[in-house]
């Protein structure tokens, strides 16, 4: 046992190093993400809230918006945040084809989102359907279901793409509120 606990005092981690930071990009992002602080600053008076929904993706989307939040971006000390509860969301992030299962659970969750809101179909199978449209335990693309104020493309789209749109979203002047 006291082999094993020296063992384990001086083995190196077992899990594979990082990739190094390409400091371009990493600039990059954290230039979006201060533009989305400003942006949502200016139009709501404080940080941004998302709620996330999975409306059948393959979790490809989610790995991607996952990644804004991690240690390595940590885009949380801009201010982005994202909420348990739709109650609390301005934007619902929804990614994935709309399943049959699901349907009913992102019509309920929209109508928990408290006005403004602004809906964001993130990803090419949110947007169309992608590489699941016609499938038969598929409803399709999101706007097929509730309505949709920006389209994300990608599969899956980037972090950086992901922070793009919603600088768009928040600056542009013809979507709500
Ligand atoms: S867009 Fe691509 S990554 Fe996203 S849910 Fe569809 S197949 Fe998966």
């Amino acid at each position: 046992m006291r082999n094993l606990f020296l063992q384990g005092l001086l083995q190196s981690a077992l899990t594979e190093p990082g990739p190094a930071a390409d400091p371009l990009a990493t600039a990059e992002l954290a230039d979006l993400a201060a533009k989305l602080d400003r942006a949502a600053k200016r139009r709501l008076g404080r940080s941004l809230s998302i709620r996330e929904i999975d409306a059948g993706s393959c979790n490809g989307c989610e790995l991607e918006i996952n990644a804004l939040g991690n240690a390595f971006y940590d885009l949380e000390r801009f201010g982005l945040r994202f909420v348990a509860s739709p109650r609390h969301a301005d934007v619902l992030l929804v990614t994935g084809p709309v399943t049959k299962n699901m349907r009913e659970a992102l019509e309920r969750t929209w109508r928990a989102t408290p006005d403004p809101k602004w809906v964001v179909a993130a990803g090419d199978c949110a947007c169309t359907g992608g590489l699941f449209a016609g499938s038969y335990a598929c409803v399709g693309a999101v706007e097929g279901v509730i309505p949709v104020d920006l389209h994300i493309r990608g599969c899956p789209p980037s972090p950086s793409q992901l922070l793009a749109g919603l600088v768009s979203l928040l600056e542009s002047s013809s979507v709500k509120p």
